[in-house]
């Protein structure tokens, strides 16, 4: 079998949703485990997070799949729902939805439910992503509340610079001002507003990035916060190659040696998850060493500096992201961010959830 494996360590989950519990003690967590658990398994996010007061994810098909294992907490899809259709099964697994469009609004009017659903009713506070503008959001509200299908409203927004230097007070401000006269539940804060802006704790937190184990602030490092990564992506050296002064690597020969260079070839590449755009110099871990990727990442295949680690042969461990280099780093390095390099993890990965 190939050697490549994302580990999931579900003590780190657990120890990271109880830093999120402790820095925010007065208001509910609800654990967004959207995308798959942002990469590692819907089913080992919410095994590791089973103490969280609620989840998050997008699809009904998530939200089933979630009650079917057994989880009683509130359920919250994040986007609401696509179609009439769903309405029945919401009710019935008693899932709880967000509303965002007049659309939603008007097909919740016309629907003949069981039994009412509890919703998160979203502002629109600048993002101009999802959710309603400040000045249309009263009239809404008064509809929803005499909605028959509507039970618990809470009403939420979603903060579109809370990890950069602009922060949150307008958005905030806005849903203040807005939101004033109703003595409804708030949900308003993603990790990054959690770690920085205890204003926006409210009744409920929404903490996603933080509870995997990488910072959701760029000048941050996860381990300034106390989180723990949880994934650890590794492989194995399947090939050793040495080059001579002047000799290059890989497709388009993107590395060239000005002195002789040991190279060792690992069995991970983009079709893995593994970032293409990471240029030469990308951190990465050999038997446990730092060292560096050159050349560019192939399908299948990533080259590795080994020059300096003798011990280094076919067979030898590779750490991708996780314990010695983390996720932040390799974003950091291939210009994008932890979220993407994790959801993009493939499925042919194999996946395995340790204590
Ligand atoms: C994804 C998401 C979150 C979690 O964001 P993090 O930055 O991962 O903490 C919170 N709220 C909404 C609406 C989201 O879509």
């Amino acid at each position: 079998m190939r050697p490549i494996q994302a580990t999931i360590s579900l003590s780190a989950l657990e120890h990271n949703l109880a830093v999120a519990k402790s820095k925010t003690p007065h208001s509910k967590v609800m654990a967004v485990v959207k995308a798959n658990g942002y990469g590692h398994g819907l089913l080992n996010a919410a095994k590791g997070l089973k103490a969280a007061d609620g989840f998050a994810i997008l699809g009904l098909d998530e939200a089933l799949t979630l009650r079917a294992a057994g989880y009683k907490q509130t359920i919250l899809m994040l986007e609401g729902f696509f179609s009439v259709d769903e309405l029945p099964v919401i009710s019935e697994q008693g899932i709880s939805i967000v509303v965002h469009s007049h659309k939603q609004v008007e097909m919740l009017e016309s629907a003949n439910l069981a039994a009412p659903i509890a919703i998160h009713f979203k502002m629109n506070t600048g993002m101009n992503r999802l959710g309603f503008k400040p000045q249309d959001f009263e009239s809404i509200l008064a509809r929803l509340k005499v909605c028959k299908n509507v039970a618990d409203i809470t009403l939420m927004a979603h903060f579109a610079t809370a990890d950069e230097s602009l922060g949150i007070a307008k958005s905030l401000a806005v849903f203040k001002q807005a939101t004033q006269s109703h003595q409804h539940p708030h949900s308003l804060a993603n990790s990054a507003a959690l770690l920085r802006f205890p204003e926006a704790h409210a009744d409920w937190v929404r903490a996603g990035i933080m509870l995997y184990g990488t910072s959701p602030i760029s000048e941050e490092s996860a381990a300034g916060f106390d989180l723990k990564p949880v994934m650890q992506f590794t492989s194995e050296i399947i090939s050793v190659q040495k080059l001579e002064v002047g000799e290059s690597l890989g497709y388009g020969h993107r590395f060239t040696a000005t002195k002789k260079t040991q190279i060792g070839i690992v069995a991970c590449g983009y079709a893995d998850g593994y970032p293409r755009h990471a240029p030469n110099g990308t951190p990465i871990v050999v038997a446990g060493k730092l060292t560096q990727t050159l050349g560019r990442v192939s399908m299948d295949m990533l080259f590795v500096d080994i020059t300096a680690i003798s011990e280094a042969e076919i067979g030898t461990a590779v750490e991708m992201w996780g314990n010695i280099v983390s996720v932040d780093d390799v974003a950091h390095s291939a210009g994008t961010i932890s979220y993407e390099l994790l959801c993009a993890v493939a499925p042919r990965v194999p996946v395995k959830a340790i204590a």
